[in-house]
């Protein structure tokens, strides 16, 4: 499938044909296509990922690698084959994954002689090189991550970012003294996914736990960030995983401890993939397009020089001013001088693209010795004097970064629904959809029948519980959490 674009008549840039609000799932697939972040690849649930979409991935990942380091983390590497004994090791992880492995079996002609599986995840190949590194407490805490991919031969549908068979992520795995240090790193990696999440993709989130039916496979808990897409679905943002010694004890990481005595590790991992890039689209998109935040957008202002002819060379030499001037101040600017394209062509590209902002610049502009600014969140206009370029630019990007939070915290507000009875609760995923808030007992029974009722699951028990209701929604028992349950991507 092509993008569509440099396909189009000179006059327009080929749009989006359908409305988010009509038809979510078309929409959002033009978005993927013309806005140029990805293409489908041969093989069905794979994705090739284009220049535009990478950008904005080495935005998430710098964010993310800066805050790492920051807090003792180093980055290593791992091969991506693992051999079937190693993924066998810890029996509850092999369970849950092994419907989703790709396995290779042969080398050229050959059978090779124990399978080999695609990583799903990194954990068993980890940790059977952790066993060795590790002797004694000197060697604790080990704290390594590792940018790369994970291949899950995906059960349920797949989608562009969202879910696909191979997926760009990082997964972080550290290993800890003391069960207390593994808690406190889960939560540190939380923190910094939250601030990430919300600070720069502006996508408001809930944090907490996951049940235990839906906690990773060999975790003894999982903590989840979860946030709510425009069509009323939840989508899970990112996990923290607290693995206790479930790893360490049949990998053999010990350690010599200061006592004299040898002790099993306590460990946690941790992921986040280009399913962000996917969220971001869903919460902020409209029906021009995408629309980017300016803490991630690969481009934060594009300067569309407007002329005729006879005042080109003025017109393109003053863009070029403007578009020095921003870089210099540290933003990231972009001329889009291109003559073969009319400006109404280019509005509409940059618009699909989600650029945040965007400066016309004409002959009057340049008279008149001002500048006009286009927001591509609102709409708005404004003109500003041209010396003040750097300060209007800077103000209008941080205005545009929190406009789009607080847009998005107020549907998430709107959208978190408390019913009093299981009717009530059977109605709203029905027909409103959105998180809805319940009284849960802990019985897994009560999830598993409104599972089945309703296709809604747990996705957060969330950490703040002031608000948790006396009775499970489901058995009317008294309630031990408070649950949000939603249907999810
Ligand atoms: P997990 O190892 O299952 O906890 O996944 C780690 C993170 O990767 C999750 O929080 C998801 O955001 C993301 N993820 C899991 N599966 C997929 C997939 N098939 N496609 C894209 N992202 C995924």
């Amino acid at each position: 499938m092509s993008s569509g674009v440099s396909s189009q008549p000179r006059g327009e840039a080929a749009g989006i044909t359908v409305k988010k609000s009509e038809d979510f799932s078309e929409w959002y697939t033009q978005v993927v296509l013309k806005a140029g972040l990805a293409d489908y690849a041969p093989v069905k649930g794979f994705i090739v990922l284009r220049p535009y979409g990478y950008a904005i991935w080495e935005s998430i990942r710098d964010i993310l690698d800066r805050r790492f380091k920051e807090t003792g983390h180093q980055n290593g590497f791992l091969p991506v084959l693992i051999p079937e004994s190693l993924l066998s090791k810890e029996e509850d992880h092999f369970a849950g994954f092994t419907p989703e492995v790709f396995w290779v079996t042969k080398a050229g002609d050959n059978n090779i002689g124990e399978k080999l599986a695609l990583r799903p995840t990194s954990e068993t190949l980890a940790y059977s090189v952790f066993a060795k590194w590790i002797t004694s407490y000197r060697d604790l805490p080990l704290k390594i991550n590792f940018w790369n991919t994970a291949l899950r031969a995906e059960i349920k549908a797949t989608k562009p970012f969202i879910r696909t068979s191979e997926f760009l992520w990082q997964e972080g795995h550290t290993v800890h003294a003391t069960e207390e240090e593994a808690e406190q790193e889960v939560m540190t990696i939380l923190g910094i996914y939250k601030d990430m999440i919300e600070n720069y993709l502006a996508v408001p989130v809930i944090t907490g736990y996951k049940s235990d039916t839906e906690k990773f496979v060999g975790a003894k808990y999982t903590t989840t960030l979860e946030g709510l897409m425009a069509d009323g679905k939840a989508l899970q943002m990112g996990t923290s995983h607290h693995l206790a010694q479930n790893f360490s004890k049949p990998f053999e990481i010990k350690y010599l401890g200061k006592d004299t005595k040898e002790h099993f590790a306590w460990q946690t991992s941790w992921g986040v993939s280009w399913r962000l890039i996917g969220a971001l689209i869903m919460v902020h998109g409209d029906d021009k397009g995408l629309v980017l935040p300016p803490q991630i957008a690969p481009i934060q202002v594009v300067i569309v020089p407007i002329h005729k002819d006879k005042d080109a060379k003025l017109v393109k030499d003053k863009a070029a001013e403007i578009e020095l001037e921003l870089k210099h101040a540290g933003i990231r600017a972009y001329m889009d001088s291109r003559d073969e394209y009319t400006s109404g062509w280019k509005f509409n590209e940059w618009e699909m693209k989600g650029v945040p902002l965007r400066i016309n610049l004409g002959p009057r502009d340049i008279e008149k010795g001002q500048v006009e600014f286009v927001r591509r969140d609102t709409k708005d206009k404004k003109q500003d004097d041209r010396t003040k370029l750097v300060d209007t630019a800077n103000s209008l990007l941080v205005e545009i970064q929190k406009n789009l939070l607080s847009k998005a915290r107020a549907f998430l507000q709107e959208n978190i629904s408390r019913p009093a009875s299981y009717d009530e609760f059977k109605s709203i995923i029905e027909n409103k959809g959105g998180f809805v808030m319940v009284g849960w007992c802990g019985q897994e029974e009560c999830e598993e029948k409104i599972k089945q009722d309703t296709g809604a699951d747990i996705r957060v028990l969330p950490f703040d519980q002031k608000d948790r209701p006396g009775k499970c929604i489901y058995c009317g028992q008294d309630s031990k959490k408070a649950a949000i349950f939603a249907r999810a991507y």
